[in-house]
């Protein structure tokens, strides 16, 4: 594709957190199925509900820029997704298994703060304000589903992970 303004490098890259977003969406629920936390369940269905509002704002985003919302496969999503994967299918005992889901969450989490910052900064530069604050409230929420995920880790799960197998 040739992409010759900021403007074509900010769609594109747009089009790369659609298609991340929605294969969230499917990877999310079979990881909450996995977790024996509750609370880290609960962290993970409530990043569910939330990621369904990162889709419909880059949707009005689309309509804003007058574009069809479309995506384009996004390899880094489905690597990081698939390494997730292929760790759950290891045989991991309960307590280090949230950790290992613990570990793919935040992987995914930080690839998106990485595109919505860097789309958010974009969006500004391009004048295009209405789009950026969508974009900044939607960091703010892969922001704090982060921290969640830190305070998860260093509060219950990584020590439950500690005493297994000893
Ligand atoms: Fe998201
Ligand atoms: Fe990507
Ligand atoms: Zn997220």
């Amino acid at each position: 594709m040739h992409m010759e303004s900021l403007h074509d490098l900010f769609v594109n890259e747009l089009r790369d957190l659609y298609n991340a977003e929605n294969q969230i969406l499917k990877a999310l629920p079979k990881l909450a199925k996995s977790c024996s936390s509750e609370e880290l369940r609960q962290a993970l269905e409530e990043h569910l509900e939330q990621t369904r509002g990162h889709v419909e704002r880059l949707e009005q985003i689309f309509d804003k820029l007058g574009l069809k919302a479309r995506g384009k496969k996004c390899e880094a999503m489905e690597g990081i997704i698939e390494e997730g994967k292929d760790l759950m299918d290891e045989d991991l005992e309960e307590a280090v298994l949230d950790a290992a889901i613990i570990e793919s969450a935040q992987k995914v989490e930080h690839y998106e703060m990485a595109g919505y910052g860097t789309v958010r900064t974009w969006a500004e530069r391009l004048g295009c304000h209405e789009e950026a604050e969508l974009l900044q409230q939607t960091l703010d929420e892969e922001k704090e589903a982060d921290d969640k995920l830190t305070q998860i880790a260093e509060s219950a799960v990584n020590l439950q992970a500690m005493g297994a197998g000893r």
